[in-house]
């Protein structure tokens, strides 16, 4: 037998593999979850890289059924990062719902005898869900979790197409929960001082080490990587976990809650976007869920007895114009299908939400002579907001 001072401190690498004995991976069987923190460290600035490469940080998936991820600090300043699979199984239930909800286009629109843009025949997959139902089911799967303590498997039918959106919204929000993770390590490992303020809460702090750390790719992202698929999926575990708090999870103990969370990290992405309209290409992928998030959250506190109002918000219309322009503009969309697009968008707006957006997104595109026609073709198919 050994003393204690005779033996020598464990590695997270040793930590983490005991733990994967006692309860093996479910989701990266063959590999425990090296390829998913490979995945994390190719988003990483070098110093903190660093930190995995030299063992001083080790992580991996453990089969826990609980929603949760975790840091924990072990002898001579290591830190392991345990990710259950259980929250891998609740972000896999609900980027499935925002799979189905999805419009893909497979192929660009081609051009027809005449020059005029169209879409090629079955080159569009609808979506499987209508976004109500898809309120409703992410809804229950949050009520079915609060039950049993497991998310549900998600059973409605998927195109191949979407069930690759969903599989990208999986995997960021999965990789954002390990720079989280990683945040609270570095913090403890590099001593260094940080350009937050000093007083802010540490779930806040590890979203916005991550968050920063991910930004650094918006001038000029490493191949493969997608800022706004990273920003995507980011949004959308903070939301699931703010939804669930709606009933009354919590997360690690989440303090503060994770709506203030969720505020904090869109306030630091604007802040950290060279402009505006950087801003808004970043978070457009985000912002197309954005409304499904809002709808869960009134349907969750409705059944508490609680009043929630759902109403579009000029963010989420700005943002929803901007890339109909925009997608009219590259040719990826029909200026027939954006008009349709933006009269039902609008129609569902209240009058100051309208003219709001709209005065913004006229001023976004104001220096564009091409993509301003655009918009004016598009607003002048209703007289709300104009
Ligand atoms: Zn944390």
């Amino acid at each position: 037998m050994l003393w204690p001072w005779q033996k020598k401190p464990v590695s997270p690498q040793d930590y983490i593999a005991d733990r994967q004995r006692d309860l093996p991976p479910i989701y990266y069987k063959a590999d425990g979850g090296q390829q998913l923190f490979a995945g994390l460290t190719l988003r990483l600035p070098p110093d903190v890289r660093k930190l995995y490469e030299s063992g001083v940080i080790a992580g991996g998936e453990v089969g826990e059924m609980a929603a949760e991820a975790r840091m924990k600090e072990l002898d001579g300043g290591k830190y392991a990062i345990e990710f259950f699979s259980g929250l891998m199984r609740l972000f896999y239930s609900c980027s499935r719902i925002i799979g189905a909800r999805s419009t893909v286009h497979t192929r660009p629109p081609t051009k027809d005898a005449s020059g005029t843009l169209v879409e090629p025949p079955d080159s569009v997959v609808k979506p499987s869900v209508t976004d109500a139902d898809s309120a409703q089911l992410m809804a229950m799967l949050f009520r079915g979790y609060q039950r049993t303590g497991i998310a549900g498997v998600q059973e409605f039918p998927i195109h191949a197409e979407q069930m690759r959106i969903a599989d990208m919204f999986a995997r960021e929000a999965e990789i954002f929960i390990i720079a989280h993770e990683s945040g609270h390590a570095w913090k403890r490992a590099s001593r260094k001082p940080i350009s937050i303020d000093p007083g802010t809460n540490e779930e806040i702090v590890a979203d916005a080490l991550a968050g920063t750390w991910f930004l650094e790719h918006l001038a000029n992202p490493a191949p493969g990587l997608s800022p706004r698929m990273m920003y995507a999926g980011s949004e959308m575990a903070l939301r699931i976990f703010s939804s669930m708090e709606r009933i009354g999870i919590k997360f690690c103990g989440t303090h503060p809650p994770a709506g203030k969370r969720l505020e904090a990290f869109r306030a630091l992405a604007r802040k950290l976007c060279p402009s505006e309209a950087d801003y808004m290409s970043l978070s457009t992928i985000a912002m197309a869920s954005d409304q499904l998030w809002d709808h869960v959250e009134a349907i969750l506190m409705a059944q508490n007895g609680e009043v929630a109002a759902v109403e579009l918000t000029p963010d989420w219309l700005e943002s929803t114009l901007i890339v109909l322009v925009q997608e009219t503009l590259s040719a990826t969309m029909t200026l027939g299908s954006a008009v349709e697009e933006a009269q039902s968008i609008i129609k569902d707006a209240s009058e100051p939400v309208a003219v709001e957006a709209t005065r913004r997104v006229r001023g976004f595109f104001a220096a564009q002579p091409a993509a301003a026609a655009i918009l004016e073709n598009l607003l002048s198919s209703t007289s709300k907001g104009t």
